[in-house]
């Protein structure tokens, strides 16, 4: 295998034939950067079709290229026919890097593809890098529980494959390029998808849940008290802000998993993110450091969220609530 034959970092444009998931246009922003950096073409690939206006969303991230595929096979999300298509699409293509959101779909059909091509696969990615020297991307995650930042690439096989986690990019398109349009076909044997879909039913969408673009999050940790939760949930309120929470709050059953902040739940970048009783452990950090304004609350003075913190309250978490409370219903 000879690096210098692989050419252009693609992203995999993940929708529902109607929107596209943010994460691939956040991955395209960056991957905007990356490419510029490495002199090579940003390649959108879409499966399907998207409304025009979606598609003028993506080109104002900058692709250089659309890769369009249509085929059977695709009618709906399934790994067998995304799997084969990436396979194909790469061996005919050779692109350098394929990057795909950490969605649920994403995180299925990657490594799947990434072990035909055979190359490696690095999942749940936090930060890229590109390195000039070796032109290899460094796919950077927490590890060993956070404690370390493993760096990880894929140095003598190309495509580097790799899924990122959702909202660990910004969504900030830099504006149109002059963009081609290519039309693929390929064609997956329907018999041969092993899934089918019988019936589908719409999540029950709870607005309170989606915590991801709030300007304003109250994030309470494991030291909070199941009886004071309306306290938080009334100051998130009263700041136009919603409820977020660390790990071990989830895990004693007291808010559901959609609020937890961080490695294995939600990454946010609110404009105010308030905490209250977070110990500050780097697989919580993670989810939050690019936070506007970080105001933290704990009641140890050498509590590790102080180090990331704009401003400190070393206190009791429901004291400095109810003052912030008597405060703010003024
Ligand atoms: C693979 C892996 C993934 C993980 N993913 C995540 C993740 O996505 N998100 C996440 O949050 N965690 C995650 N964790 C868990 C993480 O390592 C920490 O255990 C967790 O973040 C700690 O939560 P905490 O700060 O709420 O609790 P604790 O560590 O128990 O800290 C409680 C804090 O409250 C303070 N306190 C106690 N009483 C009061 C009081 N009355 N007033 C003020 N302060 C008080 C204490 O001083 C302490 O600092 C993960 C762990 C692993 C191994």
């Amino acid at each position: 295998m000879n690096k210098n034959d692989y050419r252009d970092m693609w992203v995999f444009i993940e929708h529902d034939g109607e929107t596209i998931q943010p994460v691939s246009l956040e991955l395209c922003c960056e991957i905007r950067k990356i490419a510029d950096a490495a002199g090579e073409k940003l390649v959108a690939v879409v499966v399907g079709t998207l409304p025009e206006s979606e598609t003028e969303k993506l080109m104002e991230t900058g692709v250089d290229v659309i890769l369009r595929v249509s085929g059977t096979g695709y009618g709906y999300f399934n790994v067998d026919a995304y799997a084969n298509l990436f396979t194909v699409l790469c061996r005919k293509y050779l692109p350098t890097a394929v990057f795909v959101g950490g969605t649920i779909n994403g995180r299925d059909f990657a490594p799947r593809f990434a072990c035909r091509l055979p190359t490696g696969c690095t999942s749940d990615a936090t930060e890229l890098v590109w390195d000039p020297k070796t032109t290899d991307i460094e796919f950077i995650e927490p590890a060993v529980g956070g404690k370390m930042m493993a760096v990880i690439t894929v140095p003598v096989m190309r495509p580097q494959v790799g899924t990122i986690r959702p909202g660990t990019f910004k969504y900030v398109p830099t504006g149109k390029r002059p963009c081609s349009v290519i039309e693929e076909t390929v064609d997956f044997p329907e018999a041969e998808i092993r899934t089918r879909v019988l019936d589908f039913k719409a999540d029950d969408f709870d607005e309170s849940l989606n915590i991801a673009d709030a300007d304003v999050i109250v994030c309470v940790g494991n030291a909070v008290k199941v009886d004071s939760l309306p306290k938080y949930r009334e100051l998130a309120a009263l700041l136009g802000g919603k409820l977020g929470c660390t790990r071990p709050v989830f895990d004693r059953g007291v808010l559901p998993f959609k609020l937890v902040i961080g490695q294995s739940g939600v990454v946010v970048k609110p404009k105010l993110y308030l905490s209250f009783g977070v110990s500050g452990a780097v697989n919580h950090v993670t989810g939050m450091q690019d936070s506007g304004c970080i105001v933290a609350v704990n009641k140890d003075p050498d509590a590790a969220i102080f180090k990331y913190c704009d401003y400190g309250i070393v206190g009791d978490m429901d004291e400095v609530c109810e003052q912030m409370l008597r405060h703010l219903r003024r």
